[in-house]
């Protein structure tokens, strides 16, 4: 009989994980209780794979050999404890994908903000410099989906293939002896922690788990100077040797320090080279640091430092972080939607140099903002708060006595900071919430944000 995988939810992973399972001739299920979106159902039947939504038909999962689980999908689900009960083998679709990938290095980047940009950020310097590479993971492309395209492409004559993995703590979570030759941690703040019984330990552990299987010669890229990151160095468990660490303000070895001011006027040292990024379209300190992630990832796979320095010259960051809309009536406009979360704001202020009308708010996930204050003291002239439900942001920051207004559509709160900006001010929508009290998601947020802005003014 063949080995019978079952995979329990159906976005890009769940997908990519069936087409691969499909392709290395699994019996395949997938099963989702919501609705299965209409591309991905199409890709399943064009592929002959079986699939039920609105539903787990438990006997036929738990005649599974094998289940890959979405990572939106918890443990304490019912689905999940039967299975778990049943004692069947539970992998993730990331471990899948890696033990289809062959001979190849991976770098997989985690943390609680910078992921994605990050991630774009390598695969574009790696391209620059002619490598061969493929991104996604959590973001676009699930590695599944990656590997069986790189399974189907694959020739003699190719060189060295390289994955460029965004990974979630989600995703790490249902790994296994997933090992990435370079593994970067970016920082570590409060997030999801509704996932890890409100322990941040558990969060902090999960985030670690990047490392869990790295040996000598792989490469740990951290954040030093997080304290979080500082303190799971400590407690967590890693088996790479102390000379592939390498701490990003280490005071020793390869010294890329990313402590305040590390980056003098728009220059990085990395290792023994020097980075221009004053001509780059990366804004604030954070993406400074994350430029010199990616660019250490890259120099270890072998990129030539000019070509690293072309590919910074020409990376598009991705859109809706700290993503320069438009000028009207001398007033800059910033799209940061995807800022989801309070540290995420701390940065985009701190990028900010004119007065600033900020437009914050949405859904709050219990979030404190008073650290924000001194920032918000210092670069805010105004601000605008765009939710259903604006306590906390007018409790917390009326107090600073700065006009503040209240508005709950993107078009009202644009319409309200044109009017409160001034000439060489800048307008910065950066939320510190997610988006679903008024938005579809924090894409549709920043879109409508930014429609809004370009239609200023045409009447
Ligand atoms: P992620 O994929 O981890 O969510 P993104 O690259 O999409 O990260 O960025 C999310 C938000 O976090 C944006 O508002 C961005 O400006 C901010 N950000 C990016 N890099 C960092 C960093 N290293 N530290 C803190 N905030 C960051």
């Amino acid at each position: 009989m063949r080995n019978k995988i079952v995979i329990l939810g159906s976005g890009e992973s769940g997908t990519g994980a069936a087409l691969l399972a499909k392709h290395l001739g699994f019996d395949v299920l997938v099963s989702d209780t919501g609705t299965i979106k209409l591309p991905f159902k199409k890709e399943l039947d064009a592929h002959g794979i079986a699939w039920e939504e609105h539903r787990h038909t438990l006997e036929a999962i738990l005649n599974a050999n094998e289940v890959i689980k979405s990572p939106g999908i918890p443990e304490s689900s019912e689905v999940m404890r039967a299975v778990r009960a049943k004692g069947i083998n539970v992998i993730g679709e990331i471990e899948f994908g890696y033990r289809y990938a062959g001979r190849c290095k991976i770098v997989a980047i985690t943390g609680s903000n910078g992921k994605t940009t990050t991630t774009e950020l390598t695969h574009h310097l790696l391209l620059t410099a002619g490598l061969q590479t493929r991104k996604g993971g959590n973001v676009g492309n699930s590695f599944a989906r990656m590997v069986l395209e790189d399974l189907l492409n694959r020739r003699e004559t190719d060189g060295q293939r390289i994955f460029v993995l965004e990974m979630s703590s989600f995703q790490l979570d249902d790994i296994q002896a997933f090992k990435p030759s370079i593994a970067i941690l970016l920082n570590i703040t409060p997030d999801h922690l509704d996932r890890y019984n409100y322990m941040l330990e558990r969060y902090v552990q999960s985030k670690f788990r990047v490392t869990l299987n790295q040996q000598r010669g792989d490469k740990f890229i951290y954040n030093g100077f997080d304290p979080e990151v500082a303190a799971g160095m400590t407690t967590c468990k890693r088996t790479v040797p102390a000379d592939d660490q390498n701490s990003l303000v280490s005071t020793r070895g390869s010294q890329i320090a990313i402590k305040k001011g590390f980056c003098k006027n728009g220059r990085i040292k990395v290792g023994k080279h020097d980075f221009d990024l004053t001509m780059s379209a990366l804004r604030g300190p954070h993406n400074m640091f994350n430029a010199a992630c990616a660019i250490r990832a890259s120099l270890l796979l072998g990129a030539k430092a000019a070509k690293i320095q072309e590919g910074l010259n020409t990376f598009t960051p991705p859109q809706h972080r700290l993503e320069k809309v438009a000028v009207k009536a001398g007033v800059t406009w910033i799209n940061d939607s995807k800022a989801t979360n309070v540290d995420a704001v701390n940065y985009a202020l701190q990028s900010m140099d004119t007065p600033t009308v900020w437009i914050v708010g949405g859904q709050d996930k219990g979030n404190d903002y008073t650290p924000l204050l001194p920032l918000v003291q210092q670069h805010v002239s105004a601000i605008v708060c765009m939710g259903l439900d604006n306590t906390t942001i007018l409790r917390v920051f009326g107090a600073l006595n700065k006009p503040i207004v209240e508005t709950r559509s993107a078009q009202e709160a644009v319409q309200k900071a044109a009017s409160l900006a001034h000439a060489g001010d800048t307008v910065l929508l950066s939320p510190a919430c997610a988006s679903f009290d008024l938005f579809k998601n924090y894409e549709d947020r920043g879109t409508q944000f930014r429609e809004a802005v370009l239609a200023l003014y045409t009447h």
